[in-house]
C-alpha cells in the first residue's frame, strides 16, 4: 500500500459488470436503510491543544452497529457514498446528529467544538450553506464555533472556485473548516494560501513517518513553518505513541490527536474521558524546546 494512498482512505466503488452492479446497488440500499433505522453512531475522538492543555475539539467518526455482525467502521461501507445521493444522505444525518450532541453536552456542561467529515462534492451547491443556516436556527442555542467542518485536501484545491466560495459562506456563519489529510492530494504546500481554511491537519502518515524517516520529518516541518506563516492552526492526526508527542511538540505542533491521547469513544465513554481529562506535565516541559 502506498503511503499517498493512506490506511484509512477508502476506494471508491467502480462497478462494471451487471453482477457487480446488482451488488453495489445493494450496499447503496444497506447502508441508505442503516441511516433510516438509526443504526448509524459517532464515536468522539478528541484534540487536545498542549499549550493551554485543554481539548480543542472532538471529531465525530461514524460507526455502523450492525444488528448481525456487530460494529463496522467507515473503511468497510463508505464506498457506498460514491452514489451522490447517499452521500448527501449520510452528510446530512452526521450533522444533524452533531448538533444533538452539541445540544446534549451543552446540558451536560460540556461546550467542545465538534468536527465533522463532509465530502467535498456536497460543497459546490449551497446545500451545506442552506443546511447549517438551518440547523443553527433550530439549535440557537449552539453558537456556530461549536461546528467544524472537515474535508480532505484534494478538492479544495485551487481551480475549484465553487468549493472555496461554498467554504467561505459557512465561515462567514461563524463555522470552522479543517482541511483534512493534508500532503496526501495533489496541491503543492504553496496552494494552502488559497485555501480558506482554519485549520490544517497533517496527514497521519507523515506524522508517523517523521519519527524514523527524515523526508516525512521534512514535510511535517514544511507544513508547520508554512502554515504558521500564513496564520492557520496546524493539527497533528494519528500522533500514536509518546514519542511521535514528544516529537511533534518539539518541532512546534500545538493541537494533537491519536491513539495516545485517546480512541475515538462512544457518547458515553467520551463524556466519562473529558472528567479524568488533564494534560501531560511534559507538554509544557516539551513546548520550551519547540523552536517555534
Ligand atoms: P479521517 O477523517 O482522516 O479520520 C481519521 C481516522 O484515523 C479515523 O479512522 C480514526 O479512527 C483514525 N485514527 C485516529 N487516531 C489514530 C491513531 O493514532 N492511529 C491510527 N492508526 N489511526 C488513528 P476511521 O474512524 O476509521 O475513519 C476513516 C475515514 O472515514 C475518516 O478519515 C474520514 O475520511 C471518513 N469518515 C469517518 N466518519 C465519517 C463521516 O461521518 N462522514 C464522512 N463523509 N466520512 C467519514
Ligand atoms: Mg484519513
Ligand atoms: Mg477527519
Ligand atoms: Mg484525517
Amino acid at each position: 500500500q502506498s503511503k499517498l494512498e493512506g490506511k484509512n482512505r477508502y476506494t471508491l466503488f467502480n462497478p462494471k459488470t451487471e453482477i457487480e452492479i446488482t451488488a453495489f446497488n445493494n450496499r447503496i440500499n444497506a447502508l441508505s436503510d442503516a441511516i433510516d433505522n438509526n443504526e448509524l453512531v459517532f464515536h468522539y475522538q478528541p484534540k487536545v491543544d498542549v499549550i493551554s492543555g485543554r481539548i480543542h475539539s472532538a471529531e465525530a467518526l461514524v460507526r455502523w452497529q450492525h444488528p448481525e455482525v456487530g460494529i463496522r467502521y467507515p473503511g468497510s461501507f463508505l464506498d457506498a457514498t460514491e452514489n451522490i445521493g447517499l452521500s448527501l444522505k449520510l452528510d446530512t444525518w452526521a450533522l444533524e446528529t452533531a448538533f444533538e450532541t452539541a445540544s446534549a453536552w451543552r446540558q451536560a456542561g460540556l461546550e467542545v467544538p465538534i468536527s465533522v467529515n463532509i465530502d467535498p462534492r456536497n460543497l459546490t451547491s449551497n446545500w451545506l450553506y442552506d443546511t447549517l443556516k438551518g440547523l443553527l436556527a433550530k439549535y440557537d442555542s449552539i453558537a456556530p464555533s461549536l461546528l467544524d467542518i472537515e474535508v480532505l485536501e484534494n478538492a479544495t484545491a485551487v481551480g475549484n472556485a465553487s468549493v472555496a466560495l461554498a467554504i467561505k459562506q459557512c465561515q462567514e456563519l461563524g463555522v470552522s473548516f479543517s482541511i483534512d489529510d493534508f500532503g496526501t492530494g495533489y496541491s503543492t504546500l504553496t496552494h494552502l494560501r488559497h485555501l480558506p481554511a482554519d485549520h490544517v491537519k497533517i496527514d497521519q502518515t507523515f506524522v508517523r513517518a517523521a519519527i524514523d524517516t527524515l523526508d516525512d520529518l521534512a514535510i511535517v516541518d514544511a507544513v508547520l513553518g508554512l502554515a504558521g506563516a500564513l496564520n492557520r492552526e496546524v493539527i497533528a492526526e494519528g500522533v500514536e505513541t509518546k514519542a511521535h508527542q514528544n516529537l511533534l511538540i518539539s518541532l512546534g505542533t500545538t493541537i494533537l490527536q491519536g491513539y495516545s491521547i485517546a480512541r475515538p469513544l462512544p457518547y458515553g465513554t467520551f463524556l466519562d474521558w473529558t472528567e479524568t481529562f488533564s494534560p501531560d506535565p511534559d507538554w509544557s516541559l516539551l513546548q520550551h524546546l519547540s523552536k517555534r
